[in-house]
């Protein structure tokens, strides 16, 4: 097995942890400094390690995941609570609309946060594609 070559080398952690502490919205690298600044602004750096985080671009990654999550789930809600009470519009919108919200609010920098882990497990950095000769 290939040895880490730096401390901020991917090879010596797992996927499984470096997404479960993008999950909890720590560094995937060391678990202990914070990915974001507000709510989902990324920190320049790792502030325990120093892990160079400002390269990583999840870009449209995390709301996709969500959309996909919150929606499936929530039209499978509503479905079965038209099925079993069959109640008013007006109910279906007063339920679901904060259900939704706060499901998004809760999801979205979670989601981020994994997702910057598998970039960096993988080394996916923002790079310029076309870069000046
Ligand atoms: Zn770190």
């Amino acid at each position: 097995m290939p040895q880490p070559s730096s401390p901020h080398d991917p090879l010596g952690t797992s996927l499984i942890t470096a997404v479960g502490r993008g999950l909890r919205r720590r560094c995937p690298c060391c678990g202990q400094g914070i990915l974001f600044h507000g709510f989902l602004s990324l920190n320049s750096a790792c502030s325990a390690c120093a892990l160079p985080l400002g390269h990583f671009r999840a870009d449209d990654a995390p709301p996709y995941f969500v959309i996909l999550i919150v929606g499936h789930l929530v039209v499978f809600l509503a479905f079965a609570l038209e099925r079993a009470y069959s109640p008013p519009l007006w109910l279906h919108a007063a339920i679901w609309a904060p259900v939704i919200g706060t499901l998004v609010y809760l999801l979205l920098p979670r989601i981020k946060g994994a997702v910057i882990a598998v970039l960096w497990k993988f080394q996916t950095r923002d790079q310029d594609p076309y870069p000046d000769p």
